[in-house]
């Protein structure tokens, strides 16, 4: 069942969402080389708890972390680590808060240094297909609306949308109806309505859309070992602009 949020929740998840955008923003500037996913997990950890949130990834289903850090050709899920980022990387980080019982869900690929034209630009397609898939989030579109704007987006700059992962609904869990695809024919699933909240999360590969899980059961990368990138923000549908919860 797709939840409609009263009014006092949306504040809950708007709160949760602000504190969200603020860690991915105080993360960019942290981006460099040299720095390691570990020190950029104390920072959003340190942050979250400063904002009287709780990190809503640790602890997930036995998640070590309070975000995801996935380089290069890893999709999500990646295991912040030792690693030290290097120039010419990319790096994507998700990011979930919890304010008072209520979620807020974002991610983001940041550049480390200077990148090759390549990845800008996967990095661009995949920002700009996200907030293809956010301007149909509007009550009386089909669920499917967005996943075809994204889909359809990718697609004409070349690259590809992973299918094995999608985004989800969201509210006082994190995962909640309905799935949300980057893919498919529109016009299909529930029709939007005003209080429904939604994490919408393009996953976009530069080669196969095909991906697969390492040994350590939680990073997926790309089959090709090419490289992928990612953006999210949690949104909430109203009866006129969709409110993006964890844009700043
Ligand atoms: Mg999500």
């Amino acid at each position: 069942m797709i939840t409609i949020k009263s009014q006092r929740e949306i504040e809950l998840m708007r709160t949760a969402g602000r504190v969200v955008a603020e860690v991915l923003h105080v993360l960019e500037q942290a981006v460099r080389p040299g720095i390691t996913t570990a020190e950029l997990d104390k920072i959003a950890e340190k942050h979250i708890r400063k904002a009287n949130c709780q990190p809503a990834f640790l602890g997930y289903q036995g998640f070590p972390a309070s975000i995801c850090a996935s380089v290069n050709e890893e999709v999500v899920h990646g295991i912040p680590s030792l690693r030290k980022l290097k120039e010419g990387d990319i790096v994507s980080i998700d990011v979930g808060a919890v304010f008072q019982g209520y979620y807020g869900d974002a991610a983001a690929t940041f550049p480390v240094g200077e990148i090759d034209e390549e990845s800008l630009r996967l990095i661009d397609v995949t920002r700009d297909s996200l907030y293809r898939g956010i301007a149909m989030a509007r009550s009386g579109n089909r669920l499917t609306d967005i996943s075809h704007a994204v889909q359809e987006y990718v697609e004409q700059h070349g690259f590809s949308v992973v299918r094995d992962y999608v985004g989800h609904g969201i509210g006082n869990q994190m995962h909640e109806e309905p799935q949300v695809p980057n893919f498919g024919k529109p016009g299909r699933g529930p029709r939007l309505q005003a209080g429904m909240a939604l994490a919408i999360e393009p996953m976009v590969n530069s080669g196969t859309w095909r991906v697969e899980t390492l040994q350590d059961n939680w990073t997926v990368v790309t089959l090709d070992r090419k490289r992928s990138a990612h953006f999210e923000h949690t949104v909430i549908i109203t009866d006129g602009e969709p409110v993006i919860t964890t844009a700043l």
